[in-house]
């Protein structure tokens, strides 16, 4: 009988899947790496259940113990999986401005979510941050993964996503390209990438036009789970060869159109790595091998990017876009 212990077992040896009507024209080998098929369904998986590894055995969390992170998405399924397998409790700390659907889903995987008000100012001691950190401090055996300081999150992919990459392609990648957020993904594939290919390999850093990484201030920007106002300690400002700043309208026509002409339905950060790739492509030769990788699925995102009226409110589709089509009953 072929079966695994635990869904957890899952996490990680993801496929590469080749672009095709996308890359069309473009010389170079471009695959997606296509990080929804983990188990709770984005590339957060691999960091979620790393960090809580390494907790338990410097004893930071104890048998029971709960796992208090202020997170409304990615990071927080995974660690609510990891969490399920092992016995603890989780509290995600989330603003108001997070959907019903998405604290659904943390609920669903039994974790607690406390909800706190956007509109107010980070020192205040209702806000999202203080909120966090009152919690760790009351809640006995309380442990936060704290993802933006916590050197496991490079290391998970330092150890898994890096050395995938460089056996799923024989060693012919040639560039590496991730969405920046923690940096967690780029700065431990990366290293790796860089370190088995003795620099050979080159990383670019995709980032929404407006955050620090491209040299902004942190501009708001619409893609998720990208960019940043500050600069984390998980990223690590020596392992990238580029960053390739992408508009938020970029990143959500290549989104829909990875659905539309590829099959793969995935969220906007994933449009947005696309974007950067297909843009490093043009000055590349047939044998460069590409490997993009697409952090979570597009389920999560079908009110804003797949949703013609969002887009159109925000001016990325023309104001009459009803999404109607010759034939369809109105
Ligand atoms: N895309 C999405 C949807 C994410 O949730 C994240 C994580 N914040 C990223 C991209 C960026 O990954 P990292 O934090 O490893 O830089």
């Amino acid at each position: 009988m072929e079966y695994v212990e635990h869904i957890v077992d899952l996490v990680g040896n993801t496929p590469l899947v080749k672009l095709n009507a996308l890359a069309e024209g473009l010389q170079p080998l471009i695959l997606a790496k296509v990080e929804y098929v983990n188990p709770g369904g984005s590339v957060k998986d691999r960091i979620a259940l790393r960090m809580i590894e390494a907790a338990e055995r410097s004893g930071a969390l104890k048998p029971g113990g709960t796992i208090v992170e202020p997170t409304s998405g990615n990071t927080g399924v995974g660690l609510a999986m990891v969490a399920q397998r092992k016995g603890y409790k989780c509290v995600f700390v989330c603003p108001d401005k997070v959907s019903e659907d998405k604290r659904n889903v943390l609920k669903a995987y039994g974790a607690r979510v406390v909800v706190c008000p956007t509109a107010v100012a980070p020192e205040h001691p209702d806000s999202y941050y203080n909120v966090s950190d009152r919690l760790v401090r009351e809640i006995e055996g309380a442990w936060k993964p704290n993802q933006y300081a916590n050197p496991e999150n490079p290391a998970s992919h330092y150890h898994s996503t890096g050395p995938e990459l460089w056996s799923q392609t024989e060693g012919k990648i040639t560039h590496f390209v991730a969405g920046v957020g923690t940096g967690g993904t780029i700065s431990g594939t990366g290293k790796y990438l860089k370190e088995v290919s003795d620099g050979r390999v080159q990383v670019i850093g995709a980032d929404p036009e407006g955050s620090v990484y491209s040299g902004g201030t942190g501009r708001p920007y619409l893609v998720e789970g990208v960019g940043e106002d500050f600069w984390p300690d998980t990223y690590d400002r020596n392992i990238a060869d580029r960053i390739i700043a992408v508009s938020d309208a970029d990143s959500f026509d290549i989104t829909r159109r990875l659905a539309l002409e590829e099959g793969l339905l995935v969220g906007g950060s994933c449009g947005m790595a696309v974007a950067a790739a297909l843009k490093l492509a043009e000055g590349l030769g047939p044998d460069d091998v590409v490997v993009v990788l697409l952090p979570d699925g597009g389920r999560g995102y079908l009110t804003k990017v797949f949703n013609d009226s969002w887009m159109s409110s925000y001016g990325f589709l023309p104001p009459d876009s009803s999404g109607a089509t010759v034939g369809d009953v109105l």
